[in-house]
Order: structure tokens, then C-alpha cells, then sequence
């Protein structure tokens, strides 16, 4: 798809499709493409498990954004799974006014465990501390994520 007059969304998911925006403005390089791909992909799995975002990360989302607000960016910055920020200045993990944007976190977190998991395949080490080591909001949700939908497989080592 192409959107008039700009190049937002990138993507969207539902149901098992995924609308890719040919000018889309994070699909200018191949790693956002895939990273892009990955985060509309697990909408879709997301969906397919019952919402399971809402279920199993709504209480924790809702505890960061009463204790940070929804555009205080240092004070969400450890608990922001990915590092897409929108315009106005905030984690889209964490953009008001964007339906129940736990899923947008949900899906950002997936992302977080793509990149985490590629580079300990390819590296061997994390060059910056692992997602589950920080607040424990983190390990909940990181957790959390591993056994419902990667079968429990972590190549992070522990804290
Ligand atoms: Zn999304």
C-alpha cells in the first residue's frame, strides 16, 4: 500500500495479513524491513494467542506509564523494549492515543528478542546490558514472551 501525502504507517497487521507501505519510512534499509517484518509478524501470532499482550503484560504496562507518563523518555528509557521513537518524542512502545498500545510494546519487546538472539548467534555477547537485566518489569515480560512463543529458548545468558 502507499499512503497520500506521507510514508506512515510503515506496515500494520491483522488477521494474518500484513499491509506493507512501498514508501514506508522505515523501510529504507533492509534491517528495518526485517526488524519492521518481525514486529508486524508478531501482531499477528499475538492476535492468534488469545491477545495474549493484554493478557499477560497489561498490569506492568499500565504500572510503567502511571510511574513515568507516556512522554517522559528518561524515565522510560529502561523499560523501552526497541529504540523506535514517533513523532512528538516518545518509545512507540509507549505512543498515547494508539489503541491499547500494549501491543505495540508486546511487539517491540519480540523485536528486542530477535536482535538479542541474532547477535549472541553472531557474536557470542550482547554489546549493551540484555532487555531481562534491567528493571524487573523486564524479566516479567522477557520471560514471559520466551515460553509463549519461542518455546523457551533464550541464548542470553542469565543476569
Ligand atoms: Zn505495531
Amino acid at each position: 500500500m502507499r499512503s497520500v501525502g506521507k510514508r506512515t504507517p510503515s506496515a500494520y497487521a491483522t488477521s494474518w495479513a500484513i499491509e506493507y507501505n512501498v514508501a514506508g519510512s522505515l523501510l529504507t534499509s533492509a534491517g528495518g524491513v526485517r526488524e519492521t517484518l518481525f514486529h508486524e509478524l508478531f501482531h499477528n501470532n499475538d492476535e492468534d494467542h488469545g491477545d495474549w499482550s493484554a493478557r499477560r503484560l497489561q498490569a506492568d504496562y499500565d504500572a510503567i506509564l502511571a510511574r513515568c507518563g507516556a512522554r517522559s523518555v528518561a524515565c522510560l528509557a529502561p523499560y523501552a523494549p526497541n529504540n523506535t521513537m514517533v513523532r512528538g518524542g516518545t518509545y512507540y512502545a509507549f505512543q498515547p492515543n494508539n489503541g491499547n498500545a500494549v501491543h505495540e510494546y508486546a511487539a517491540e519487546l519480540a523485536v528486542r528478542y530477535f536482535k538479542e538472539q541474532s547477535e549472541m548467534l553472531s557474536a557470542g555477547v550482547l554489546a549493551r546490558r540484555a532487555f531481562k537485566c534491567g528493571p524487573v518489569q523486564n524479566a516479567r515480560a522477557w520471560r514471559a514472551l520466551v515460553e509463549e512463543f519461542f518455546a523457551g529458548r533464550d541464548l542470553v545468558p542469565g543476569c
